[in-house]
């Protein structure tokens, strides 16, 4: 287990910072950490801990004795029910409806289980790659998805059809028991998920022969989604389209998209990039010649006398931006060829040239 972090590092405030800053850090992180609306593991970790060091910092007597012993000091005045009473007591308003207790009860409990929050079933990840050509016009997909589906044959109950389930007789179908420790002086009531139905506050007595009272199975499932114009390679949420949790909400699909390397274009963003190979002779006097684009060929017009590395912009021939109007541009880099093997007449007339500017 990692050391105890700082009491003011853990609410960002500092050693002068008054009773009411300290207050309003508090009020902050904790709506930010509540494990009811922080799905991150450790949310409840977070939150144990900015409140063990509100408890300390907003109580005078508590936070002097921090200054000059540290944590070690106040571990061996207080107990935990005294620390943590602070924030209990100061913000029992904050999540409403007795929100703040059932957290507290809940962080304190074994397991920290939240049998009231809501299941979510996991995300599926799906990979794919694309062409350049689909970032234009975007691409519809359909796909077969491997995926734990409610049962249908149980509709999600996890019984044989035609049964019920029973209520918990350890719980009284509560799904959770409350148990009374003490500590030091206080004695503190936590609440655990019940070992006997897991929580549930029922129990399967037949189970449902097709899924063995999981009340999901694996099965396949047809699903379309468009990928739109102008992604780049990354990953892409497609909502509730993940694993299925009876009585629970959807875990979503994540298609993680890679935009292969094009033979001819490069990209950057929204713009493309092209090189486009001139003779020496057709950079001195001047041509028209035809490039290609994402969208087929475009005639340009290449100057006499354009240097080597000349680029030639085609405005609105990139890739299209995501979710708004409007494409980026197409560059063109003019490559001048200078030639490597010359015939002796060739040779002949570049002396003549070379003679002419002398
Ligand atoms: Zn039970
Ligand atoms: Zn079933």
């Amino acid at each position: 287990m990692a050391a105890k972090r700082d009491y003011y590092e853990v609410l960002g405030v500092s050693k002068t910072s008054s009773v009411d800053e300290i207050k309003k850090q508090y009020r902050k992180l904790a709506l930010k950490f509540h494990p009811d609306r922080n799905q991150s593991t450790d949310a409840s970790e977070h939150f144990k801990e900015i409140s063990e060091a509100y408890g300390v910092l907003s109580d005078p007597e508590k936070r002097k004795v921090y200054d000059q012993h540290g944590h070690a000091g106040v571990d061996g005045r207080y107990s935990n029910d005294d620390i943590f009473q602070g924030a209990r007591g100061d913000f029992s308003d904050l999540f409403g409806g007795g929100g703040f207790d059932s957290i507290f009860e809940s962080i304190f409990g074994r397991g920290g289980g939240f049998s009231s929050r809501q299941q979510r079933g996991s995300d599926i990840l799906f990979e794919t790659s694309i062409t350049l050509e689909d970032v234009l016009h975007g691409k519809k997909m359909e796909i077969d998805l491997q995926k734990e589906i409610k049962c249908h044959i149980c509709n999600g109950s996890g019984c044989k059809p035609g049964t019920n389930k029973k209520t918990c007789s350890s719980c009284n179908g509560q799904g959770q028991v409350r148990k009374s420790r003490s500590m030091g002086f206080a004695s503190f009531v936590t609440v655990e998920p019940c070992s006997a139905c897991r929580g549930q506050g029922s129990i399967i007595e037949t189970p449902c022969s097709e899924c063995k009272g999981k009340t999901k199975t694996k099965g396949t499932k047809k699903i379309s989604f468009d990928i739109p114009p102008g992604v780049d390679s990354g990953d892409y949420t497609v909502p509730n389209e993940g694993n299925e949790i009876p009585g629970g909400v959807n875990g979503d699909l994540i298609v993680r998209i890679r935009v292969q390397p094009h033979p001819q274009f490069k990209r950057d963003g929204m713009d493309i990039f092209y090189d486009q190979n001139v003779s020496m002779v057709d950079a001195a006097l001047g041509r028209e010649i035809i490039v290609p684009t994402l969208d087929g060929t475009e005639k340009i017009k290449v100057e006499s006398g354009s240097q080597p590395n000349t680029i030639i912009k085609l405005k609105g021939k990139g890739v299209p931006h995501l979710n708004s109007r409007g494409r980026g541009d197409q560059y063109v880099r003019i490559v001048v060829n200078i030639p490597k093997k010359l015939n002796k007449h060739q040779k002949n007339i570049l002396d003549e040239f070379q003679k002419s500017l002398e």
